[in-house]
């Protein structure tokens, strides 16, 4: 046996993958990747392989990527992680900065997670919570769009419209309502508009938050709408007093064009904004909960159990923040505008595709 077969044999045996019928691994079994340098994964056998979803879309500029590696090892040997409870350190105090500096201070409060699940978990609980504080414990129903994806743990399941992923769950599920989504090519707008507000009028004072995915529904199959259905979800979710939670965990990190996809609205910042996939440029699980002082000082009490005790082992893992402190510097040194120059050099690679009607 090649090495190559040896460990899909191996992993056949042990390894249980995600988002995997298990029995269909075993007709086509799992790819065994050796090592990744830029945008190519090589197996065992010497073979290399384009890397075109960026490992799941967390990877932002190659594998193996220099700044972000001597990041980590410097981190390495400095500190790898202490809690963050009673404890802090630089790089998660630095990111949180850096961060909150991208929103002009507006999201000033920076939660740490480890996935993007735990990021919609922390928020969904975060917008409850504040509204409870607040005395208005019965705002606890959470509203999203139809086909949207936030994540496969209960909490996030409940707020996600993906039949594949969801049904088996469903009797265990929170019940979020589901409103129709935005579609620039069927030219909705309004309409999903309309849904939405006939909604928030008729669950008026029950309504906890909207969670959306700006720009682009991803899992939905990169269905995109305007900036412009933002701004008046921000303006109807204002005036029904609802928490609005903008999920970047897809389109955040320059993936859009600008660093945070929601600059492009013009609107007032969401109440919430989430990142995770990006923000260590692949090489470290991390996700990042920014709010407002609005709902931070929701939370500022004598009584600890009017405090947010939310926590995971890992939250703000040390060697996580320093990848993601590197992965800003790059964005700090013109990132952006680099992306620009790929995005026009791969749509003029692409055009005479698009005039043919293929894509
Ligand atoms: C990937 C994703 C999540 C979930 O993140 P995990 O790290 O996979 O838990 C949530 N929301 C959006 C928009 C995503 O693309």
């Amino acid at each position: 046996n090649s090495p190559q077969q040896d460990l899909q044999r191996r992993s056949l045996t042990a390894v249980w993958h995600p988002c995997t019928q298990m029995a269909r691994a075993a007709v086509v079994p799992p790819l065994p990747i050796a090592r990744g340098e830029g945008a190519w994964l090589y197996d065992f056998e010497g073979r290399r392989y384009f890397d075109a979803n960026s490992a799941w879309w967390v990877n932002l500029f190659g594998h193996s990527d220099a700044g972000i590696n001597g990041a980590i090892k410097q981190q390495l040997d400095t500190l790898p992680h202490v809690m963050l409870a009673g404890c802090t350190h630089e790089p998660a105090v630095r990111l949180a900065e850096r961060l909150s500096a991208r929103t002009g201070g507006a999201l000033g409060h920076c939660f740490f997670g480890s996935d993007g699940a735990s990021a919609v978990e922390i928020a969904l609980k975060q917008s409850f919570h504040s509204w409870r504080n607040l005395g208005r414990g019965e705002k606890r129903e959470f509203v999203c769009l139809k086909n949207g994806y936030h994540g496969e743990t209960i909490g996030a399941l409940a707020v996600t419209d993906v039949a594949i992923f969801r049904d088996a769950y469903d009797p265990l599920l929170m019940r979020a309502h589901i409103v129709p989504s935005p579609d620039s090519r069927l030219g909705n707008e309004a309409d999903a508009l309309a849904a939405m507000r006939a909604l928030l009028a008729e669950r008026q004072g029950q309504i906890a938050a909207v969670i959306v995915e700006p720009l682009v529904q991803g899992a939905a199959g990169m269905v995109m709408h305007e900036p412009s259905y933002l701004k008046a979800l921000r303006e109807l979710t204002r005036e029904f007093d609802v928490h609005l939670i903008a999920d970047e965990i897809a389109v955040g990190c320059g993936r859009s064009g600008t660093f945070f996809a929601w600059e492009q609205t013009g609107a007032d910042w969401p109440d919430f904004i989430l990142l995770s996939k990006g923000i260590t440029g692949g090489t470290l699980p991390l996700s990042l909960v920014l709010t407002t002082e609005e709902v931070y000082q929701a939370f500022w009490s004598e009584d600890v159990t009017r405090g947010f005790l939310h926590s995971h082992s890992y939250t703000g893992n040390a060697l996580a923040c320093a990848a993601a402190n590197a992965v800003l510097d790059r964005f700090d040194a013109g990132q952006l505008a680099a992306n620009r120059e790929q995005a026009d050099l791969l749509a003029q690679a692409f055009a005479p595709l698009a005039q043919d009607g293929r894509i």
